[in-house]
């Protein structure tokens, strides 16, 4: 990329066309500002896979310009990156407001990175200072405390970044959205606004916290027998609710669940979550405690597979099993992709006897991100020159761009960025796309690995999970130009006993396009070639049979 001196470059490398991997780089002359650095969950395209993470390959270009990265809070899918990444940019400090940095900390522990990382703590009116950045921070409401909205001051104007949000005048846990404060900051001037896109295409307004305490005392004061309990595990709010609730109604909270315990031990610690002593007990203690007693808080509303409410749901928890009379409260919603898991779940339970209660029937649970009406208040209220639909996926920064033309925001003065794209305001305050793209494309990380899961290998694990495997292992004989024998294992794609007609015609046809090619007149043989004929047209045929694509493997043995 070409380096002018007088211009500011915002390239989103991650989150700009998923919900997930969130990572914003902001650059002016020597200095960079990294935003979030975050990772995303794998689906059915990526099968196998654990965590997806930024390409970082342009910070790492340039990691001696990076001054500091800035964690609007502690989500996943902005803090999940820094342990697998933050060596390889040469530790620059992270900065984050107290329970973001408690639990970026809890994760580098688990890594055994957290001595060499900087961790800074910054609060409300904190302003960092650089060459050519002045950062400062704005309160908003979100499913986690301690979430922020950041202006960044620039030789060539301010902007203003949301960070996820949403506007709550009646939150549980902390203060209103600071309202007066980003009235303020808009008053000053904002060049360019770029604001959480998660919600663009949900109309009204998004459901304060408050509504949802109230549904959780009207079912705490109604349910007889034992409560089990799933939401997010790091919707401190939530988990508040369910404890003051727990304590309302005389009922011991037992928590279960790698994923809770943790993020509620770094909520304890910090002073974000207010228990009596009394009211935790340990997991082992529940059937020591009648069913009226006790609420089981327990990890996995997305429906993974390795969480404690899966394994409770199918009878493999050593402590929890489900009986009639339980009453189970989805307080969550499935994050895109998750629906199947989610619901699969809910049947399991269902079928041992539990009632389950959920969304949208109960409205138990609210939204962490602004809906149409909030999304047009926010951007009335900075005014900016630019509008940047951010953290979503295209038809939602389609929507949302929408929205900002509503309040007045002209077309032309609306970009949408995909991962890599650089946004370039130069010290006219002329803002373009400029032509040359940024390395974004996702990192997989398998196992300990970290990009070494390539396209090949996702298709090749897609393919044999949807149609199987069939084999062909070939006896030749390189002397007599003949294939002596030929064998055909498979799996998971028919049952070779009730397919015999469809094997023996398979192998039919591999015999005649072995015979003839082995009738070449070259003197040396080079078996690759027939390998890949096989592979294409055996592919093909069986295709054509079964209207299914194993993967097809032909092994030659020579002898
Ligand atoms: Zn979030």
């Amino acid at each position: 990329m070409k380096k002018t001196q007088s211009s500011l470059k915002i390239i989103p490398l991650g989150g700009s066309e998923e919900v997930g991997r969130n990572c914003t780089v902001f650059e002016y002359a020597n200095e960079i500002i990294v935003l979030d650095l975050g990772l995303d969950f794998p689906t059915e395209e990526t099968p196998g896979v654990d965590y997806i993470i930024p390409n970082i390959d342009y910070l790492k270009k340039n990691k001696n310009k990076i001054k500091a990265i800035v964690i609007s809070h502690g989500h996943l899918d902005h803090i999940g990156a820094i342990p697998y990444l933050i060596s390889e940019i040469d530790f620059p400090p992270i900065y984050g407001l107290p329970l973001t940095i408690g639990l970026i900390r809890e994760r580098l522990e688990e890594f055994g990175l957290e001595k060499k990382v900087k961790l800074k703590t910054i609060n409300l009116d904190s302003t960092l200072k650089f060459k050519n950045f002045s950062l400062s921070f704005f309160h908003v409401n979100h499913n986690i405390p301690d979430s922020v909205g950041v202006v960044f001051k620039t030789p060539v104007g301010s902007l203003v970044h949301t960070g996820d949000f949403k506007i709550d005048l009646t939150p549980t846990d902390q203060k209103p959205i600071d309202l007066e404060k980003i009235k303020k900051i808009g008053e000053e001037g904002v060049l360019v606004l770029f604001s959480d896109s998660t919600n663009a295409t949900e109309p009204g307004s998004t459901l304060s916290e408050k509504k949802v305490a109230e549904m959780i005392d009207q079912l705490f004061s109604q349910i007889k027998g034992r409560i089990i309990f799933t939401t997010f595990s790091t919707l401190i709010s939530r988990i508040q609710e369910v404890i003051k609730s727990a304590e309302k109604y005389h009922r011991r909270v037992a928590i279960v669940g790698l994923a809770m315990e943790k993020t509620i031990r770094v909520a304890l610690n910090l002073g974000y979550l207010k228990v009596k002593p009394e009211t935790i007990i340990w997991p082992q203690k529940i059937k020591k405690i009648s069913d009226e007693k006790i609420v089981i808080l327990a990890s996995g509303s997305q429906g993974i597979e390795s969480s404690a409410l899966a394994r409770i749901s199918s009878g493999k928890h050593q402590l929890v099993k489900i009986k009639k009379g339980d009453t189970v409260i989805f307080s969550s919603s499935p994050i895109p992709g998750n629906e199947r898991a989610v619901h699969n779940l809910m049947n399991l339970l269902v079928d041992q006897g539990a009632k389950v209660i959920y969304e949208p029937l109960f409205g138990i649970h609210a939204s962490g991100h602004a809906s149409q009406e909030d999304l047009k208040m926010i951007i009335s209220l900075i005014k900016p020159r630019y509008f940047v639909p951010a953290y979503g996926e295209h038809y939602m920064f389609a929507a949302h761009a929408e929205l900002a033309k509503e309040v007045g925001i002209p077309q032309e003065n609306i970009f949408i960025l995909n991962n890599g794209d650089c946004l370039e305001i130069d010290k006219n305050k002329n803002a373009k796309i400029i032509k040359n793209k940024v390395k974004s494309e996702a990192i997989l990380v398998d196992g300990l690995g970290i990009g070494d899961v390539k396209h090949v290998v996702l298709r090749d694990r897609k393919t044999l999970a949807e149609a199987g495997i069939f084999v062909i292992i070939l006896l030749a004989d390189r002397k007599r130009r003949n294939v002596n024998n030929l064998e055909i294992i498979s799996r998971g794609f028919v049952f070779l006993k009730e397919s015999e007609k469809l094997i023996n015609e398979t192998k039919k046809k591999i015999k005649k396009i072995a015979q003839k090619y082995l009738k070449t007149k070259a003197k040396i043989i080079d078996w690759e070639p027939l390998k890949t004929k096989l592979r294409n047209q055996i592919s093909d045929y069986l295709f054509s049979k079964t209207g299914r694509r194993p993967m097809v493997l032909p092994l030659i043995i020579e002898i």
